[in-house]
């Protein structure tokens, strides 16, 4: 399983409960990952050519691809290695977030979309887009950002001065509350945010709609076709039957 979201912390759970050998994937970005009721390797495999070696070396007969959305390099290589060893691949992957009454969403296609959105005039932003994404929006000093990292980033390790940034160090989820508090508390107006989908990290979007803040929502990265659920239960089903609730004729289901 290659993991870092909360569905595949939830799909090691049900794969240690009955008894699936597995083997659970971190990329190895954070300083703390969370333990999880498997086996664990950490760091990347060396592309498509290492994971091929990796999956050939370790007898793998099934991938399923529990990275988060935007994780798209590990996705397509996974996609091709996977074709390449002749193993069965299986994305777990939450729905994107849809906007509903209230929301003032502006959907953008990545991240320099995202900082174009954003007023020329001096402006508050919660930029909850990850570490790793920050750099699309350095030339961009004349706003405050409130940003929200899992680990403490290095001395200069932010591409503004430290008197443009505030920070919150954590890992989700975070409820509505919590996030109402915050974008209060550091006078937010505006958030820039990746359609993650899911719960863990979707207490953001409430508190945008409730303060009436514009929200830039950069849209997910187009990746190969390939077999999906966002249901952990199905996971377990396609690794014991080789499809998909919904595939299954024998089941009774359409
Ligand atoms: P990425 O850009 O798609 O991947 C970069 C490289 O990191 C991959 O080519 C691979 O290296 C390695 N890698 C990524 N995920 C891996 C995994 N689960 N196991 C082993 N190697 C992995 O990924 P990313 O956006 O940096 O995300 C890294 C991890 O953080 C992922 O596991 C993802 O689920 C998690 N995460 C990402 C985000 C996000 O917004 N991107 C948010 C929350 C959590 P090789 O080519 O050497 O194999």
């Amino acid at each position: 399983m290659l993991g870092g979201t909360t569905g595949a912390s939830q799909l090691a759970q049900a794969l240690h409960q009955a008894g699936v050998p597995a083997v659970f994937s971190y990329a190895g970005v954070t300083q703390a990952p969370l333990a999880q009721p498997l086996p664990v390797r950490v760091g990347g495999f060396g592309g498509v050519p290492g994971l091929v070696q990796y999956l050939v070396d370790h007898g793998i007969t099934h991938v399923v691809d529990a990275t988060h959305p935007f994780a798209a390099q590990m996705s397509r290589h996974a996609c091709e290695a996977c074709v390449m060893a002749g193993v069965s691949l299986l994305a777990l992957e939450r729905a994107p977030w849809q906007s509903g009454p209230g929301d003032q969403w502006i959907n953008v296609p990545d991240m320099a979309a995202a900082a174009a959105a954003l007023p020329a005039e001096p402006t508050r932003v919660f930029l909850a887009v990850g570490r790793k994404q920050l750099q699309a929006f350095a030339g961009l000093g004349q706003h405050h950002y409130l940003l929200r990292l899992v680990n403490a980033p290095a001395p200069d390790g932010l591409p503004w001065p430290d008197a443009s940034v505030d920070l919150e160090i954590g890992r989700g989820p975070f409820s509505a509350e919590h996030d109402l508090a915050l974008l209060q508390a550091h006078r937010v107006q505006w958030l820039v945010a990746k359609n993650a989908g899911g719960e863990a990290t979707r207490g953001k979007l409430d508190a945008a709609r409730a303060l009436g803040l514009p929200v830039v929502m950069v849209q997910r990265p187009a990746l190969p076709q390939r077999a999906r659920t966002e249901d952990v239960g199905a996971v377990m089903h396609w690794l014991r039957h080789g499809v998909l609730p919904s595939e299954d004729v024998s089941a009774g289901t359409p």
